[in-house]
């Protein structure tokens, strides 16, 4: 669990590095569009129809009709270079699956049509209490504790059976078929997909990168479209 440990604070220092390098590349993009010897800045207030409100008006239309479909396009290939490889049927998932949602959100949610949470709450239920799921995952209760900045509560599936098989494999909802659809997310070593996420992590992290500059720009531009 150590090695754990470990690699999640070698991937937060590799998360660092790799934001300020795609912050490099995303204000090249910006720089690259601005109008010839125009002086200002991106998160200025400019006149209407001004070279500098148009400006904005580009960099926003290259957020959304080029990053935004290269990161897509990007993420799509990450989940399928993971068919190469195969869950090992460790049954840790199934176990102990956390959210930072506790189980009342969650039905709320389910209620209100969020999918996700619906097929969560369709087959998880939640642990007695924190020190249940603790006796269970002893090392990894903690470095989740240690590592996520909220509270998160913790699900078990009781289809699954004590020689750790799903009794209703072939009903199993989706999340159960897509798991783990985020290279992001910390798996365990016994997970079949571990290496997967160990491949492609430099790769997601720069397209998280990606996602939270533009939001940034984004939200801090002055321009915004009218809504019609
Ligand atoms: S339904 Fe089956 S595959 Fe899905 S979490 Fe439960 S035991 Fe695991
Ligand atoms: S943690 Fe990975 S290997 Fe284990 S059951 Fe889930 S998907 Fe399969």
């Amino acid at each position: 669990m150590q090695d754990l440990s470990e690699s999640i604070s070698n991937t937060r220092k590799k998360y660092r590095e790799i934001f300020l390098s795609t912050l490099d590349l995303i204000k090249q993009r910006v720089d690259e569009i601005k109008p010839k010897d125009f002086v200002g800045d991106i998160f200025d207030e400019f006149e209407k129809d001004s070279d500098g409100e148009n400006w904005q008006i580009a960099v926003l239309d290259m957020f959304e009709n080029d990053i935004s479909h290269e990161i897509y396009r990007k993420w799509n290939e990450l989940l399928v270079f993971r068919s190469n490889f195969s869950c090992k049927g460790c049954a840790t998932c199934c176990n102990l699956a956390c959210s930072e949602f506790s189980p009342e959100e969650l039905k709320e949610k389910a209620k209100n049509g969020d999918k996700f949470a619906s097929q969560f709450v369709s087959i998880f239920v939640p642990y007695e209490s924190k020190e249940e799921a603790r006796k269970i995952y002893p090392e990894y209760i903690k470095l989740l504790e240690d590592n996520l900045s909220e509270d998160v509560y913790f699900y078990h599936c009781p289809k699954l059976t004590d020689c750790k098989k799903c009794s209703d494999y072939e009903n199993r909802p989706q999340i159960c078929r897509d798991f783990p659809d985020n290279p992001l997310s910390i798996l365990p070593k016994s997970c079949g997909y571990y290496d997967w996420k160990e491949q492609v992590e430099p790769v997601a992290l720069m397209l998280h990168a990606m996602v939270e500059i533009i939001d940034y720009y984004r939200e801090k531009i002055p321009y915004k479209k009218e809504i019609l």
